[in-house]
């Protein structure tokens, strides 16, 4: 399903021999030099490193003192969610577009009330979303934006890095993310007060006399971490291209198949095509994702559901006032029926096109699969 790009062991090892012996083993000279240069290379006046993005997203959300109601898509990673919940902000949940799969910024008024506080909207699968719009939206209610930009370094916005937008971007560089450091979050803002308090709160909130100004976090990133950021951005553009590449295969392999859809990119934008998901028309293409899954399996394919099932349809969502009658059409819809293929930038041509191989066949042969897993439905106890 995927393998994190790293860099040549070699390209690190005088690196954190220096780190071993100088003794300074976190937040210290390489980390500083990671946030410079993430900095540099997003065009943004603060990069914050942080020990994760759902930390990083925590510390922003604290930092920002939100209060009340934040809305948020379900059709995302959990730790969107999460980060409101330990903050203990409230979820409210919008739907999202069937063909981008982000946040729809036209449902958010609606949803908007004089307890909410701030949108936090996610760059679904390394897919911008409208930040204009967004913004737009913020600006008239006057609320605070954040980005969940956890799959996004290097995805292009109308032209630019994603990374200024909002009050704040937040990145993840953990496994299954584009820049990796192993684990790691990256909090990018042009605000310098705000990225004045995410440093003291990945530090206790400790302002460095030990008289905290708020109740921080632990959310240093170790020297180690830094520096396999710093390497891994030297290949970022060359990996994200790789990806786009294989996204491209894939369109090419599997357009012609009835009931496969694909996420839609705007032509301004640049997808770092985190995650390549394809929707299936059960009705189109014979058979349903589940079965898509299973028989891609006996093929020795791997797949995810991201994102299945959606947040407010999670049990750790079910205490949320509204949230398990909530009516979120598209993001059921989407749920339900879309399947994330294997994308790394190690994954060969070849391979790309023997999946696009399988689903054909297995979508011709959809009848007698049907039939084999109704069959071995009906054999189990
Ligand atoms: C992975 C992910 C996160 C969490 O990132 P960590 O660095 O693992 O904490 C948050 N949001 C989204 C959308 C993600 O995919």
């Amino acid at each position: 399903m995927l393998r994190p790009s790293l860099p040549p062991f070699d390209d690190v090892l005088d690196h954190l021999k220096r780190v071993f012996s100088g003794g300074q083993i976190t937040n210290g000279q390489y980390v500083r030099e990671f946030e410079n240069k993430t900095a540099e290379y997003l065009d943004v006046k603060h990069c914050v490193a942080v020990s994760s993005c759902t930390l990083g997203l925590m510390l922003v959300e604290r930092a920002l003192e939100l209060t009340g109601e934040v809305i948020l898509p379900s059709f995302t990673f959990s730790a969107t969610g999460h980060s409101l919940i330990w903050n203990g902000l409230k979820p409210v949940f919008v739907d999202c577009l069937k063909d981008s799969f982000n946040l729809d910024p036209f449902k958010i008024e609606e949803k908007i009330t004089e307890r909410t506080s701030a949108i936090v909207a996610v760059h679904v699968f390394g897919n911008p979303t409208d930040a204009d719009l967004l913004t737009m939206v913020a600006e008239k209610h006057n609320l605070r934006l954040i980005f969940d930009a956890a799959h996004a370094f290097g995805a292009h916005y109308r032209g630019d890095l994603v990374g200024r937008g909002g009050d704040a971007e937040v990145f993840s560089l953990s496994p299954t993310k584009l820049l990796i450091t192993g684990e790691g979050g990256l909090v990018a803002t042009n605000n310098g007060e705000l990225a004045r308090k995410i440093r003291i709160g990945r530090n206790y909130g400790d302002p460095g006399n030990y008289d905290c100004e708020f109740a921080g976090l632990n959310a240093r990133m170790p020297e180690w971490n830094a520096v396999v950021g710093i390497k891994s951005l030297g290949f970022l553009e060359e990996n994200i291209q790789r990806r786009n590449y294989i996204a491209r295969l894939y369109r090419q392999g599997l357009r012609g198949i009835p009931g496969v859809k694909f996420q839609t990119v705007d032509f301004h934008n640049r997808s770092t095509c985190k995650d390549f998901t394809i929707f299936v028309d059960t009705e189109k293409f014979g058979l349903n994702r589940d079965m898509l899954a299973i028989a891609l399996d006996q093929e020795g394919i791997q797949t995810r559901k991201y994102f299945y099932p959606p947040l407010h349809k999670m049990k750790a969502y079910q205490r949320v006032d509204e949230a398990c009658v909530l009516n979120l059409p598209v993001t059921d819809y989407l749920s339900k029926n879309v399947i994330s293929l294997p994308i790394y930038s190690l994954l060969s041509d070849d391979d790309a096109e023997k999946i696009c191989h399988a689903i054909t066949c297995i979508q011709t042969h959809g009848h007698e699969i049907h039939r084999v897993l109704a069959e071995k439905n009906r054999e189990m106890p």
